[in-house]
C-alpha cells in the first residue's frame, strides 16, 4: 500500500506547534511507517508538491509569500489542517491588527533605531493589512485549537488522518 503524503508547514508562528508535533517523540516513526513528509521544517523539499494528501499549517497568514504559499497548498493538498491556535484564529501575530502596518514598521524600523534606520524592503515580503487565520484566505477542512496543541492531541489527528477517519477534535483540544 502506498504511504500517505504528509506536509507540515511553518507561517506566522513561533514554531512551537511544531515542537509539539516533535515532542510525540518515538510515535514519529508510526507515522514515518504510514507517511512520507514531503515538505516542512523537517525535510529539505525546496517546493511545495502536488498530490499531497495531508498539510498541518502553523501559523497565521501575515504577509504576501504565506498568502501565496497557502493558496498553492490549497490547490495541491486533498486535506488542509490549521495547526495551532494562530493557524485557527490569528492568536498572537493578529495582535498587530489594530496599528496600521506603515506606523508599525516605522516604530520597529526607524523610531528610536540609531544605527541605519530604514524599513528593509530587500527580499521581505510586504506585510498584509491584518494577520489572519487561515480559513480567511483558503478553505480548511479541520481545525485544532491550541497554542501549542498537545503531542498527545497531534498524535491523535495524525493518526486518525493517517487511518483515514475523521479525528475528534474536540475531545482533545482547547484554545490557549
Ligand atoms: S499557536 Fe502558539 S505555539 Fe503555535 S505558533 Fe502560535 S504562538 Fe506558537
Amino acid at each position: 500500500m502506498s504511504k500517505i503524503k504528509l506536509a507540515t508547514v511553518w507561517l506566522d508562528g513561533c514554531s512551537g506547534c511544531h515542537m509539539s508535533l516533535l515532542d510525540i517523540d518515538e510515535h514519529l516513526a508510526l507515522v514515518a511507517q504510514k507517511a512520507d513528509i514531503v515538505y516542512g521544517p523537517l525535510v529539505d523539499a525546496q517546493e511545495f508538491p502536488e498530490g499531497v494528501d495531508v498539510t498541518l499549517i502553523e501559523g497565521a497568514i501575515a504577509n504576501q509569500d504565506d498568502l501565496k504559499l497557502a493558496q498553492t497548498i490549497r490547490r495541491r493538498s486533498r486535506m488542509v489542517v490549521a495547526l495551532g491556535d494562530c493557524a485557527v484564529t490569528g492568536n498572537v501575530p493578529a495582535m498587530r491588527n489594530s496599528i496600521p502596518v506603515k506606523q508599525l514598521l516605522d516604530r520597529v524600523y526607524v523610531q528610536g533605531v540609531t544605527t541605519s534606520p530604514m524599513i528593509p524592503t530587500d527580499g521581505v515580503p510586504a506585510l498584509l493589512k491584518r494577520a489572519v487565520p487561515v480559513h480567511e484566505v483558503v478553505s480548511v477542512d479541520l481545525h485544532v485549537p491550541g497554542c501549542p496543541p498537545s503531542a498527545a492531541a497531534i498524535l491523535h489527528v495524525v493518526s486518525e488522518l493517517l487511518e483515514g477517519r475523521k479525528p475528534d477534535v474536540a475531545s482533545k483540544t482547547k484554545f490557549g
